[in-house]
Protein backbone atom coordinates (compact mmCIF):
# COMPACT_ATOMS: atom_id res chain seq x y z
CA UNK A 1 0.00 0.00 0.00
CA UNK A 2 1.20 3.34 -1.29
CA UNK A 3 0.62 5.43 2.07
CA UNK A 4 1.72 8.69 0.02
CA UNK A 5 -0.38 8.17 -2.74
CA UNK A 6 -3.18 10.99 -2.92
CA UNK A 7 -6.16 8.36 -4.23
CA UNK A 8 -4.99 5.91 -1.68
CA UNK A 9 -5.31 8.60 1.25
CA UNK A 10 -8.54 9.81 0.37
CA UNK A 11 -10.04 6.35 -0.13
CA UNK A 12 -8.59 5.40 3.07
CA UNK A 13 -9.72 8.68 4.83
CA UNK A 14 -13.34 7.75 3.43
CA UNK A 15 -13.30 4.12 4.39
CA UNK A 16 -12.45 5.12 8.29
CA UNK A 17 -15.08 7.99 7.94
CA UNK A 18 -12.01 10.64 8.66
CA UNK A 19 -10.96 13.96 7.34
CA UNK A 20 -7.71 15.89 7.82
CA UNK A 21 -8.38 18.32 10.38
CA UNK A 22 -6.28 21.60 11.09
CA UNK A 23 -6.50 21.87 14.76
CA UNK A 24 -4.51 18.82 14.86
CA UNK A 25 -2.45 20.77 12.07
CA UNK A 26 -2.95 17.95 9.77
CA UNK A 27 -0.76 17.85 6.55
CA UNK A 28 -0.16 14.43 5.21
CA UNK A 29 3.16 13.18 3.13
CA UNK A 30 2.01 12.64 -0.75
CA UNK A 31 5.47 12.30 -1.58
CA UNK A 32 7.47 8.72 -0.64
CA UNK A 33 10.73 10.09 -1.42
CA UNK A 34 10.00 12.25 1.74
CA UNK A 35 9.34 9.81 4.73
CA UNK A 36 11.68 7.45 3.01
CA UNK A 37 14.38 10.29 3.24
CA UNK A 38 13.51 11.30 6.37
CA UNK A 39 13.54 7.69 8.06
CA UNK A 40 16.92 7.18 6.29
CA UNK A 41 18.52 10.48 7.86
CA UNK A 42 17.47 9.28 11.35
CA UNK A 43 19.00 5.98 11.40
CA UNK A 44 22.05 6.75 9.66
CA UNK A 45 23.13 8.81 12.21
CA UNK A 46 21.53 6.55 14.99
CA UNK A 47 23.27 3.65 13.78
CA UNK A 48 26.32 6.08 13.20
CA UNK A 49 26.13 6.20 16.75
CA UNK A 50 24.94 2.71 18.36
CA UNK A 51 26.29 -0.17 16.50
CA UNK A 52 24.64 -3.15 16.74
CA UNK A 53 22.91 -2.13 19.68
CA UNK A 54 19.11 -2.69 19.56
CA UNK A 55 17.62 0.77 17.83
CA UNK A 56 13.77 1.86 19.17
CA UNK A 57 12.27 5.65 17.23
CA UNK A 58 9.41 7.50 19.10
CA UNK A 59 7.30 9.09 16.19
CA UNK A 60 5.13 12.41 17.34
CA UNK A 61 2.22 12.71 15.09
CA UNK A 62 2.06 9.19 13.08
CA UNK A 63 -0.80 10.84 10.77
CA UNK A 64 -2.07 7.39 8.53
CA UNK A 65 1.26 6.01 8.55
CA UNK A 66 3.49 7.19 5.76
CA UNK A 67 6.96 8.11 8.03
CA UNK A 68 6.03 5.74 10.66
CA UNK A 69 6.15 2.17 8.41
CA UNK A 70 9.31 3.86 6.72
CA UNK A 71 10.62 3.72 10.27
CA UNK A 72 9.08 0.46 11.02
CA UNK A 73 11.82 -0.69 7.99
CA UNK A 74 14.58 0.73 9.76
CA UNK A 75 14.53 0.74 13.64
CA UNK A 76 13.87 -2.32 15.35
CA UNK A 77 11.25 -0.55 17.02
CA UNK A 78 8.70 1.87 16.93
CA UNK A 79 6.33 4.10 19.30
CA UNK A 80 3.78 5.91 17.22
CA UNK A 81 2.04 8.37 19.43
CA UNK A 82 -1.25 10.09 17.69
CA UNK A 83 -3.53 12.54 19.41
CA UNK A 84 -6.65 11.47 17.06
CA UNK A 85 -8.42 8.77 17.94
CA UNK A 86 -10.26 8.32 14.42
CA UNK A 87 -6.28 7.84 12.99
CA UNK A 88 -5.99 5.08 15.18
CA UNK A 89 -8.28 2.37 13.50
CA UNK A 90 -6.74 3.88 10.16
CA UNK A 91 -3.09 2.94 11.56
CA UNK A 92 -3.89 -0.50 12.57
CA UNK A 93 -4.81 -1.13 9.42
CA UNK A 94 -1.95 0.65 7.27
CA UNK A 95 0.41 -0.31 9.60
CA UNK A 96 -0.68 -4.10 10.36
CA UNK A 97 2.14 -5.84 8.45
CA UNK A 98 4.40 -4.13 11.07
CA UNK A 99 4.95 -6.79 13.83
CA UNK A 100 7.33 -3.84 15.57
CA UNK A 101 5.08 -0.70 16.20
CA UNK A 102 3.37 0.01 18.93
CA UNK A 103 0.45 3.04 18.32
CA UNK A 104 -0.44 5.32 21.67
CA UNK A 105 -3.34 7.37 21.28
CA UNK A 106 -2.19 10.02 23.49
CA UNK A 107 -1.56 14.02 23.72
CA UNK A 108 2.47 13.59 23.10
CA UNK A 109 2.96 16.78 25.65
CA UNK A 110 0.87 15.01 27.95
CA UNK A 111 3.01 11.63 27.92
CA UNK A 112 4.49 10.26 30.88
CA UNK A 113 7.70 10.17 29.27
CA UNK A 114 9.15 8.31 32.07
CA UNK A 115 6.94 5.77 32.45
CA UNK A 116 7.37 5.38 28.42
CA UNK A 117 10.64 4.18 28.70
CA UNK A 118 10.02 1.65 31.57
CA UNK A 119 7.50 0.48 29.74
CA UNK A 120 8.38 0.10 26.35
CA UNK A 121 12.32 1.34 25.47
CA UNK A 122 14.11 -0.65 28.11
CA UNK A 123 17.29 -1.93 26.28
CA UNK A 124 16.81 0.50 23.60
CA UNK A 125 18.69 3.35 22.41
CA UNK A 126 16.07 6.00 21.47
CA UNK A 127 15.84 8.60 18.97
CA UNK A 128 12.83 10.92 17.99
CA UNK A 129 11.38 11.47 14.62
CA UNK A 130 8.34 13.60 13.05
CA UNK A 131 6.85 15.61 10.81
CA UNK A 132 5.62 17.81 13.55
CA UNK A 133 2.08 19.58 13.67
CA UNK A 134 2.96 23.49 12.78
CA UNK A 135 1.17 24.43 15.82
CA UNK A 136 2.74 23.19 18.50
CA UNK A 137 6.50 22.66 17.41
CA UNK A 138 8.19 25.01 20.05
CA UNK A 139 6.38 23.08 23.23
CA UNK A 140 7.06 19.62 21.82
CA UNK A 141 10.45 20.57 21.02
CA UNK A 142 11.25 22.44 24.18
CA UNK A 143 9.31 18.95 26.10
CA UNK A 144 11.67 16.95 24.38
CA UNK A 145 14.59 18.84 25.75
CA UNK A 146 13.02 19.07 29.46
CA UNK A 147 13.15 15.19 29.08
CA UNK A 148 16.25 14.94 26.75
CA UNK A 149 18.39 13.93 30.68
CA UNK A 150 18.40 10.95 32.56
CA UNK A 151 18.91 11.50 36.14
CA UNK A 152 22.35 10.74 35.42
CA UNK A 153 22.85 13.28 33.34
CA UNK A 154 23.12 10.85 29.92
CA UNK A 155 21.14 11.71 26.98
CA UNK A 156 17.68 9.22 26.95
CA UNK A 157 17.79 10.86 23.11
CA UNK A 158 20.72 10.08 20.22
CA UNK A 159 18.59 12.06 17.85
CA UNK A 160 15.80 14.25 17.04
CA UNK A 161 14.80 14.37 13.54
CA UNK A 162 11.88 16.47 12.96
CA UNK A 163 10.09 18.62 9.83
CA UNK A 164 9.46 21.71 10.65
CA UNK A 165 8.61 25.56 8.96
CA UNK A 166 11.42 26.62 7.22
CA UNK A 167 11.49 29.93 9.46
CA UNK A 168 11.28 27.73 12.47
CA UNK A 169 14.55 25.80 11.21
CA UNK A 170 16.22 28.85 10.45
CA UNK A 171 16.09 29.98 13.97
CA UNK A 172 16.50 26.57 15.27
CA UNK A 173 20.26 26.34 13.21
CA UNK A 174 21.46 30.04 14.07
CA UNK A 175 24.33 30.98 15.75
CA UNK A 176 24.68 33.79 18.19
CA UNK A 177 27.03 35.69 15.09
CA UNK A 178 24.25 35.37 12.84
CA UNK A 179 20.98 34.63 11.73
CA UNK A 180 17.39 34.60 13.98
CA UNK A 181 18.90 33.80 17.16
CA UNK A 182 16.65 33.07 20.00
CA UNK A 183 16.05 31.40 23.23
CA UNK A 184 15.26 27.83 21.52
CA UNK A 185 18.27 28.66 19.89
CA UNK A 186 20.86 28.90 23.00
CA UNK A 187 18.52 25.86 24.77
CA UNK A 188 18.83 23.35 22.05
CA UNK A 189 23.10 24.39 21.93
CA UNK A 190 22.93 23.56 25.69
CA UNK A 191 21.84 20.13 24.89
CA UNK A 192 23.47 19.44 21.36
CA UNK A 193 24.15 20.30 17.72
CA UNK A 194 21.82 21.13 14.89
CA UNK A 195 21.60 20.44 11.19
CA UNK A 196 19.55 21.54 8.82
CA UNK A 197 18.90 18.47 6.24
CA UNK A 198 16.56 19.54 3.75
CA UNK A 199 14.02 21.69 1.92
CA UNK A 200 10.20 20.36 1.23
CA UNK A 201 8.11 22.43 -0.82
CA UNK A 202 4.36 22.41 0.02
CA UNK A 203 3.11 20.30 -2.79
CA UNK A 204 4.59 17.76 -0.66
CA UNK A 205 1.55 17.50 1.62
CA UNK A 206 -2.32 16.98 1.27
CA UNK A 207 -3.61 20.05 1.81
CA UNK A 208 -0.71 21.81 0.84
CA UNK A 209 0.86 24.18 3.71
CA UNK A 210 1.07 27.92 2.75
CA UNK A 211 5.02 27.65 4.24
CA UNK A 212 8.16 25.92 2.77
CA UNK A 213 9.13 23.10 5.34
CA UNK A 214 12.60 21.83 6.29
CA UNK A 215 14.01 18.69 8.01
CA UNK A 216 16.22 19.25 11.03
CA UNK A 217 18.37 17.04 13.30
CA UNK A 218 19.44 17.60 16.58
CA UNK A 219 22.36 15.41 17.56
CA UNK A 220 22.38 15.36 21.28
CA UNK A 221 25.82 15.07 23.01
CA UNK A 222 25.66 11.82 25.40
CA UNK A 223 27.27 13.56 28.03
CA UNK A 224 26.66 17.05 29.17
CA UNK A 225 28.93 19.33 27.67
CA UNK A 226 28.33 22.20 29.47
CA UNK A 227 28.08 22.07 33.26
CA UNK A 228 26.40 24.81 34.89
CA UNK A 229 25.45 25.14 39.15
CA UNK A 230 21.44 25.24 38.64
CA UNK A 231 19.69 23.93 35.08
CA UNK A 232 16.84 26.04 36.02
CA UNK A 233 18.11 29.01 36.17
CA UNK A 234 20.07 28.77 33.00
CA UNK A 235 16.76 28.80 31.09
CA UNK A 236 15.61 31.34 33.79
CA UNK A 237 17.77 33.10 32.44
CA UNK A 238 18.34 32.58 28.96
CA UNK A 239 14.26 33.26 28.75
CA UNK A 240 14.99 36.44 30.71
CA UNK A 241 17.35 37.24 28.22
CA UNK A 242 14.99 37.37 25.25
CA UNK A 243 12.27 38.59 27.34
CA UNK A 244 12.75 41.81 25.28
CA UNK A 245 15.01 40.79 22.34
CA UNK A 246 15.33 44.94 21.30
CA UNK A 247 16.46 46.09 24.31
CA UNK A 248 19.84 45.64 25.90
CA UNK A 249 20.31 42.16 28.66
CA UNK A 250 20.25 44.12 31.37
CA UNK A 251 17.10 45.56 30.59
CA UNK A 252 15.71 42.58 29.24
CA UNK A 253 16.79 40.80 32.78
CA UNK A 254 15.93 43.26 34.88
CA UNK A 255 12.05 42.54 33.36
CA UNK A 256 12.77 38.92 34.07
CA UNK A 257 14.24 39.43 37.56
CA UNK A 258 12.25 42.40 39.29
CA UNK A 259 13.24 40.79 42.99
CA UNK A 260 16.52 41.80 41.90
CA UNK A 261 17.94 45.21 41.41
CA UNK A 262 18.85 46.75 38.51
CA UNK A 263 22.35 47.11 39.96
CA UNK A 264 22.91 43.76 41.09
CA UNK A 265 21.81 42.48 37.74
CA UNK A 266 24.39 45.03 36.18
CA UNK A 267 27.51 43.72 38.60
CA UNK A 268 26.20 40.13 37.67
CA UNK A 269 26.35 40.61 33.90
CA UNK A 270 29.88 42.71 34.23
CA UNK A 271 31.10 39.87 36.60
CA UNK A 272 30.02 37.57 33.93
CA UNK A 273 32.81 39.67 31.37
CA UNK A 274 30.06 41.13 29.68
CA UNK A 275 29.99 45.45 28.69
CA UNK A 276 26.19 45.99 30.52
CA UNK A 277 25.13 47.29 26.98
CA UNK A 278 25.39 43.94 25.32
CA UNK A 279 22.06 42.26 23.77
CA UNK A 280 21.27 38.46 24.59
CA UNK A 281 21.55 37.89 21.01
CA UNK A 282 24.78 38.21 21.33
CA UNK A 283 25.75 35.52 23.86
CA UNK A 284 26.75 31.91 22.90
CA UNK A 285 25.34 28.96 25.17
CA UNK A 286 28.79 29.21 26.86
CA UNK A 287 28.66 33.44 27.67
CA UNK A 288 25.12 31.65 28.84
CA UNK A 289 26.15 29.28 30.92
CA UNK A 290 29.04 31.37 32.71
CA UNK A 291 26.09 33.97 33.22
CA UNK A 292 23.78 31.35 35.13
CA UNK A 293 26.53 30.29 37.00
CA UNK A 294 26.92 34.11 38.21
CA UNK A 295 22.97 34.51 38.61
CA UNK A 296 23.22 31.20 40.90
CA UNK A 297 26.08 32.55 43.13
CA UNK A 298 24.22 36.16 43.71
CA UNK A 299 21.04 33.96 44.57
CA UNK A 300 22.85 32.03 47.17
CA UNK A 301 24.79 34.74 48.82
N1 LIG B 1 3.39 11.85 10.12
C1 LIG B 1 2.31 12.15 9.21
C2 LIG B 1 2.87 12.52 7.85
O1 LIG B 1 4.05 12.90 7.82
O2 LIG B 1 2.15 12.45 6.87
C3 LIG B 1 1.41 13.26 9.75
C4 LIG B 1 2.10 14.57 10.07
S1 LIG B 1 0.98 15.88 10.46
C5 LIG B 1 1.95 17.29 10.01
C6 LIG B 1 1.04 16.01 12.24
C7 LIG B 1 0.42 14.85 13.01
O3 LIG B 1 0.57 15.11 14.41
C8 LIG B 1 -1.07 14.64 12.78
O4 LIG B 1 -1.34 13.29 12.58
C9 LIG B 1 -1.72 15.14 14.07
O5 LIG B 1 -2.96 14.55 14.36
C10 LIG B 1 -0.65 14.77 15.08
N2 LIG B 1 -0.67 15.58 16.33
C11 LIG B 1 -1.02 16.88 16.47
N3 LIG B 1 -0.87 17.27 17.75
C12 LIG B 1 -0.38 16.20 18.43
C13 LIG B 1 -0.03 15.97 19.80
N4 LIG B 1 -0.12 16.95 20.71
N5 LIG B 1 0.39 14.74 20.17
C14 LIG B 1 0.49 13.74 19.24
N6 LIG B 1 0.17 13.89 17.94
C15 LIG B 1 -0.26 15.11 17.53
Amino acid sequence: MNLCDVSTVKKIMARFNTGTKKSFGQNFLINQEIPYGIARESISYHSSVHKGKKSAVIEIGPGIGSLTSELCQVYDKVIAVEIDKTLIPVLEYTLGEHQNVKIINEDFLKIDLEGLFKKELDGYEVSVCANLPYYITTPIIMALLENARRENGTSRFTSITVMVQKEVAQRLCATCKKGDYGAITASINYYGEVKKLFDVSPDNFLPAPKVTSSVVRIELYSEPKYKVIDEKMLFDVIGGAFLQRRKTLLNSLSSAFPHISKEKISNIIENSGFDVSIRGEKLSIEDFCRLSDEFSRENNK
